[in-house]
């Protein structure tokens, strides 16, 4: 996009929106994600709520310019060179909320951390929730990228999704209504999730729920490296462990620069410290190359590349 247009979408928003909403330039992404590479965002905010994110997205909606929702980034690469884009983002408080209703719902905001969720819906005694522990992500993230884990997906717990369109339309969908598949939700793909009202499947002691939260945690802490990564890299084909084939065909800790196949978990990239999203995506072509030469599988991938499309680059 042109310069003139960024200035004048951030002369149109400035002055409609409360003080509290944070509205910067070329803001630097990677400490915003779990993988901590690339570089800025054209223009950055963080909506203090649904008014202001109603500004934001309808005026650059009307402006023609792109728009991108950054959860906790722990699914994503940001570019080298950064997004093009208004990239929001849900830290402010007011979508971090996790209230207990009189029908026994939960209402979690969009930018609730799951480790927080988990923790107070254990603290309430309400089961079901176990296995977001450890997936380091926020309601809205793992609503898009229907996020699951020991058998278990997010969309097991959503009762009803309220979700703004990118135009700045309040929409409610039950669960029931919606297109969710592996790691996919269909009606996330062109929208902003604002929170879910979610259900418990039992109410048990909170002592016990936390002893199946340890066991969870134990195993994740046992099969997963400790070092910066975006989780799972590709998406398990049928029938099939990603890792597996990768660890099959000799990868693990194969490396460009200082991207590392784990030797702890084939199916995750690390940054051994000053990885780049170009070393990143290197080694994503070179794993796919030798998985593919070795036995015939295309694999694709689960993490997000931020603001373009891996068929563009694969
Ligand atoms: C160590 C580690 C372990 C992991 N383990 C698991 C696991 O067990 N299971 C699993 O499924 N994943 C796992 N992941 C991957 C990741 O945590 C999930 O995909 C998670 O759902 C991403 O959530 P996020 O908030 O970080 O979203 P981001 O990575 O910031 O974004 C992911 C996508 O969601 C979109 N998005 C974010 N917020 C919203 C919103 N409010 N509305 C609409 N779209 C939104 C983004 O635009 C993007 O398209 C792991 C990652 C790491 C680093």
């Amino acid at each position: 996009m042109n310069e003139q247009a960024w200035q004048n979408f951030i002369n149109a928003v400035r002055p409609k929106l409360s003080a509290t909403t944070k509205l910067t330039e070329r803001e630097v992404l990677a400490p915003k994600t779990t993988m901590r590479v690339g570089g800025p965002a054209r223009v950055y905010a963080e909506p203090a709520g649904e008014t202001d994110l109603q500004v934001l997205l309808a005026t650059a909606h009307a402006r023609g310019l792109p728009v991108l929702m950054l959860g906790r980034g722990s699914n994503l690469l940001v570019p080298d060179s950064g997004v093009d884009g208004l990239v929001l983002n849900f830290a402010h408080p007011d979508w971090q909320k996790f209230e207990l209703q009189s029908d026994g719902r939960i209402w979690a905001g969009a930018g609730l951390r799951l480790k927080n969720l988990c923790g107070l819906a254990t603290k309430a005694g309400l089961v079901g929730f176990e296995f977001l522990e450890g997936i380091p992500a926020s309601v809205g993230g793992a609503l898009r990228m229907n996020a699951g884990a020991m058998g278990g997906w997010m969309f097991d717990v959503v009762d009803e999704v309220h979700l703004m369109t990118l135009t700045g339309e309040k929409r409610v969908l039950k669960r029931a209504a919606m297109h969710v598949d592996y790691r996919y939700c269909g009606e996330l793909r062109e929208a902003v999730a604002l929170g879910a009202f979610l259900r418990s499947s039992a109410q048990a002691d909170t002592q016990d729920i936390r002893r199946q939260i340890d066991v969870y945690q134990k195993k994740r802490l046992e099969s997963q490296p400790r070092e910066p990564s975006a989780g799972c890299i590709f998406k398990n084909p049928p029938n099939c462990s990603a890792g597996k084939l990768i660890d099959e065909c000799g990868l693990k800790g194969e490396r460009v620069g200082d991207a590392e196949v784990s030797p702890v978990h084939a199916n995750f990239i690390v940054n051994r410290g000053a990885a780049t999203c170009a070393d990143i995506i290197a080694l994503i072509r070179r794993v796919r190359a030798r998985v593919k030469g070795a036995r015939g599988v295309d694999l694709e991938p689960e993490v997000l590349l931020f603001g373009q499309n891996w068929k563009d680059l694969l």
